[in-house]
């Protein structure tokens, strides 16, 4: 799957995609990832992205012509690509969302915008679908956009080292995922529940269901109130 970020800062982009599992992914070729400098579309001489708004008020607004040109450029390299804009006032994105782009694996292309936004007309012109990260401002696109590749990344087969690790991640169904434990057994007088240390799967496999649903409910009981609980998961609640 190929990640195609449209950005004024690429030396951002350019480093998140040199770390950890991204960069792995990379060089298993699991999946693709650059930025593109949207001031290299820019068609005069001072390299301008930006102009101030119609109707007065503070702060610049990006142009359409460079944004048109980076996305067509893109569009190019990569025409199955879905044309994401990053804004406040997109759909809010989710790990239902991060699936949804993730199968059927088709590429996307990210616009960063900066300023006080980018010029209305881009949304007509070029944009599939507008998606913001939560109901907060930020300076930039670009920490929204690695935090939607970021999310997206993990759940391509062979990106992380676990095939299962995605599918009981919390909010896969709904839920929270279980509680974890690792070395030491004992710390500071917090011992590991004693199950785990079991060895027996069924019985580990039942209480992280409970604690799992326990969490939701506990920590986002509006995550919980959509759950819909089966025969086993009920038993399990009562024992
Ligand atoms: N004036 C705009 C508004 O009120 O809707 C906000 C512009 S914001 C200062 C600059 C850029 O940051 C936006 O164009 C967008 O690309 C990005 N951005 C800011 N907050 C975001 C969010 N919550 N989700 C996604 N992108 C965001």
């Amino acid at each position: 799957m190929d990640f195609t970020v449209l950005t004024l800062f690429p030396e951002l982009i350019n480093s998140f995609f040199e770390h950890g599992m991204i960069s792995r992914g990379i060089e298993k070729k699991l999946i693709t990832g650059s930025s593109i400098n949207i001031r290299n579309f820019s068609t005069d001489r001072h390299n301008t992205v930006d102009d101030r708004p119609y109707g007065g008020g503070s702060g610049m607004v990006m142009k359409p012509e460079p944004l048109q040109a980076a996305v067509l450029y893109a569009k190019k390299k990569m025409p199955e690509s879905k044309v994401v804009l990053m804004t406040p006032q997109g759909n809010r994105f989710n790990q239902a969302k991060a699936w949804e782009f993730a199968c059927p694996n088709k590429g996307l292309i990210f616009i960063c915008g900066r300023y006080e936004g980018i010029d209305e007309r881009i949304y007509a012109s070029v944009v599939d679908e507008e998606i913001s990260i939560g109901d907060y401002v930020m300076t930039g696109g670009e920490l929204a956009s690695m935090v939607i590749i970021d999310s997206i990344a993990r759940l391509i087969p062979g990106v992380l080292g676990s095939c299962e690790s995605p599918k009981s991640d919390s909010f896969s169904d709904d839920r929270l995922e279980y509680a974890q434990y690792t070395r030491p057994e004992d710390f500071e007088g917090l011992p590991v529940p004693e199950v785990l240390l079991s060895g027996n799967h069924e019985k580990i496999r039942q209480w992280r269901k409970r604690s799992s649903l326990q969490r939701t409910f506990l920590k986002r009981p509006d995550l919980f109130k959509k759950t819909v609980l089966n025969t086993e998961e009920k038993k399990i609640l009562l024992q």
